[in-house]
């Protein structure tokens, strides 16, 4: 069957199937919310199956899946995934970010891991819908400022075993409580001097399962040793930090002070929807010296943990920060690299200025200080 005739995935044919039991709402503080397992009550699913195309998505309980022991994820990791959260705002609304950016992010993966493709539009629907569902008792508006992570996934979910791509595939939402992993006193980031993300021609760029799990191995081992994440390296090139991209701020040899992060072009490094808004926030904002700090200069190039190590020993580096939808914009202030702790500066007392700057314009346009397109009101 030609790709053209299959059905496409279409948010408008949702079919809505309310809970029976509703589950209760844990109170700020509760042990649960630490264990980033408790959901709300609903889930989106939607089934797609080759030749077929996407059957009608479904609003539903939340609930187990059911899959068979020889279905395609759980062998070949077809698997891709997107992480955001939706917010209540200081003014009483309920908001995503940016969830066009998700939603475009997904098709990348999907397609890099050969899971089926879809119009971003019809996903970004189906997450509006559970927010819409679920979001007015889950974040109550009695908690201002406070949010929840929606995770939409797609599995291969075609029960044969065979390393090809998957005859059926399970597309869901679901929203869960997730801990803090902000650092109060900065994170501490070991650079990887032998393990490796992603390397040229991978999937690096791509929010795939396989991206992740074997990472765990060298983050524990580095906590362990007291860091919190590790700070990836490619050929001595800084990539990411955990599951976040990482910005430097610091003062050429000339004097000239940049922001600078590793660029997107290798296909190494996820496209950051936090990154990117922090770019566009950053070019805006901070190269004229409006903000009020030190006007900087915005860069995206290959840079070396060497350079990072020439810098600090300078005095050259002014801050440095980690961002993604998880760790928000967090402040480092340590990176372990060749037996040695490098200490980066925090200028105010659990951040550096331009961190706390940047992370105080997402906030409001997150929770509805300032009024912003990329503040999208459910
Ligand atoms: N890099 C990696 C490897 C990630 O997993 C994430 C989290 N999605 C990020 C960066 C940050 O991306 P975002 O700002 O879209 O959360």
């Amino acid at each position: 069957t030609p790709e053209t005739t299959l059905a496409p995935l279409d948010a408008s044919k949702l079919v809505f199937t309310r809970t029976k039991t509703p589950m209760t709402v844990p109170e700020p503080g509760d042990p649960i919310i630490a264990t980033a397992s408790q959901c709300t009550d609903h889930m989106v699913t939607a089934v797609w199956k080759a030749g077929v195309g996407w059957a009608a998505p479904e609003l539903r309980p939340y609930g187990n899946l059911s899959l068979a022991p020889t279905a395609s994820c759980l062998h070949y990791a077809t698997e891709c995934f997107e992480g955001m959260k939706m917010y209540r705002g200081w003014d009483g609304k309920l908001r995503l970010f940016r969830p066009d950016c998700n939603a475009r992010r997904m098709l990348i993966s999907s397609t890099r891991i050969s899971l089926p493709g879809f119009d971003p539009k019809e996903v970004e629907k189906l997450i509006m819908a559970l927010v819409s569902v679920d979001g007015e008792k889950w974040l109550p508006k009695s908690r201002p400022g406070t949010q929840l992570y929606l995770r939409p996934t797609m599995i291969g979910s075609a029960g044969a075993l065979g390393v090809s791509a998957p005859k059926e595939a399970t597309f869901f939402v679901i929203a869960t409580f997730m801990p803090k992993l902000e650092q109060p006193k900065g994170l501490r980031l070991l650079a990887s001097t032998d393990g490796i993300r992603a390397w040229p021609g991978g999937f690096g760029y791509a929010k795939v399962g396989a991206n992740y799990g074997p990472t765990l191995m060298a983050t524990r081992a580095a906590a362990e040793r007291g860091y919190h994440q590790i700070l990836w390296l490619l050929d001595g090139q800084v990539t990411e930090a955990g599951a976040s991209n990482l910005f430097v701020v610091w003062r050429t040899k000339e004097g000239k002070a940049q922001v600078i992060t590793a660029p997107l072009d290798d296909k190494i490094i996820l496209d950051g929807v936090t990154r990117r808004s922090i770019l566009q926030l950053a070019r805006e904002r901070l190269t004229d010296g409006s903000s009020g700090l030190e006007a900087v200069e915005i860069v995206e190039r290959k840079f070396s943990m060497d350079e990072v190590h020439e810098a600090v020993k300078e005095g050259r580096v002014i801050e440095a920060f980690a961002a993604g939808t998880a760790f928000f914009v967090s402040p480092v202030s340590c990176i372990g690299y060749r037996e040695e702790d490098l200490t980066i500066p925090m200028t105010r007392e659990d951040s550096g200025e331009y961190a706390h700057l940047i992370k105080t314009w997402l906030m409001n346009i997150m929770y509805g200080k300032e009024n912003h397109e990329w503040g999208v009101v459910v």
